[in-house]
């Protein structure tokens, strides 16, 4: 079996390590004559998974005391809806404000139209999303329940290097694409929020990390299951909750803290992105898509000058295990998704392939 180099944006690649553990006890967990699939999400078995996935993440991501991690149904954009349920209500105005950096932001936006008042306060549409536009304070409305980000810009490959002090409006973050990739200072958002599919497991489910005394203010409509404090009173367990995704994401943070934890992550993937953006920078056969101060380290998006040529670049590239590097539709070109799972060696390979590619069609 020959394993591609994975460069898909999500459901991306995992742990090599981790899908093999997973794999070897599948039919048998620890000696139950069961997978863990199988049994209840309220044996102890399971409790324990669930408990160590907490323990793991509150290490590794430094979670404060005074915050709840939650395993949320419906995966992020699900959050799109629970957040405003959740908190558009801290201000009787409804009003949440969100800074428009890309697709993600702007369907946030819209849905929390549904059950309050958004207010766009900056866009970076004008140029396509290729930048994120500076933080005014002023442009902050004070009745703003909250202040919605994306801190990674997963289709522009675009990031926040640094968040905005939002002082008394707590600052949310929708992390999908880089949570766990770099050193957060959780205390900095009231929530931070992530699907698992591109950095920490299967699709389906998000991790939640709320500050507690934002755990009340959920509009009265609000589904029970969408509701944060039922899931931080029940433990994410007030219905059957998709065990095999936490269980996964437990075998993920075990593999990150092998690793050596968060930071010595974000240096690794600070080596992985500079491969790339050297490729890029050094050729005018390549275009950088971000605007070269904004650039993310999970996703690196580029357009080559020629565009007639990427088909071929594309294809050639697959051929030789660099797999799913097309762009997304609205940007177009290509994008290599370099999240934790990505070894060197994967981008070092389609560095080598960009350069023979350039060498052979310039
Ligand atoms: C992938 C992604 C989403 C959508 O995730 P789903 O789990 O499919 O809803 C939302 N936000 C960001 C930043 C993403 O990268």
């Amino acid at each position: 079996m020959k394993r591609v180099f994975n460069f898909g944006a999500g459901p991306a690649m995992l742990p090599l390590a981790v899908m093999e553990k997973a794999q070897a006890e599948f039919l048998n967990y620890q000696n139950m004559g069961a997978s863990i699939i199988e049994i209840s999400h309220r044996s102890k078995e399971f409790d324990e998974v669930i408990n160590s996935c907490d323990a793991l993440i509150t290490e590794l991501a430094g979670v404060p005391s005074n915050y709840k991690i939650l395993y949320v149904h419906g995966g992020a954009q699900m959050q799109f809806s629970a957040i405003p349920l959740n908190i558009i209500n801290r201000n009787p105005s409804k009003k949440a404000s969100f800074s428009l950096t890309g697709t993600w932001a702007e369907k946030a936006s819209k849905e929390a139209g549904r059950y309050g008042n958004p207010i766009n306060i900056s866009s970076s549409a004008d140029k396509n999303f290729n930048y994120i536009p500076a933080y005014d304070a002023d442009a902050l409305d004070p009745e703003s329940s909250y202040l919605h980000i994306v801190s990674n810009n997963t289709l522009f490959g675009t990031r926040w290097h640094d968040f905005p002090d939002t002082g008394d409006i707590p600052l949310v973050a929708d992390m999908t694409s880089e949570f766990m990739s770099r050193k957060i200072d959780i205390s900095k958002f009231g929530i931070v929020f992530a699907g698992l599919q591109k950095n920490l497991g299967p699709a389906g489910l998000a991790v939640v990390i709320i500050r507690e005394d934002l755990l009340d203010h959920a509009l009265p409509e609000t589904p029970n299951l969408l509701n944060y404090q039922t899931y931080a009173k029940e433990h994410s367990l007030a219905n059957t909750n998709n065990t095999f995704a936490i269980y996964m994401m437990s075998l993920v943070m075990q593999w990150l803290k092998d690793q050596g934890g968060v930071e010595k992550m974000e240096g690794i993937n600070n080596a992985k992105a500079k491969i790339l953006y050297d490729a890029i920078d050094s050729s005018e056969f390549y275009l950088g898509a971000a605007h070269p101060d904004h650039r993310s380290i999970m996703n690196v998006t580029f357009n080559l000058a020629n565009n007639d040529l990427l088909p071929a670049f594309l294809s050639q590239a697959e051929s030789q295990g660099l797999y799913a590097l097309k762009g997304h539709r609205v940007v177009g070109g290509a994008r290599a998704s370099i999240y934790n799972a990505m070894p060197v060696a994967g981008c070092q390979a389609l560095a080598d392939f960009m350069k023979n590619f350039e060498k052979n069609n310039a």
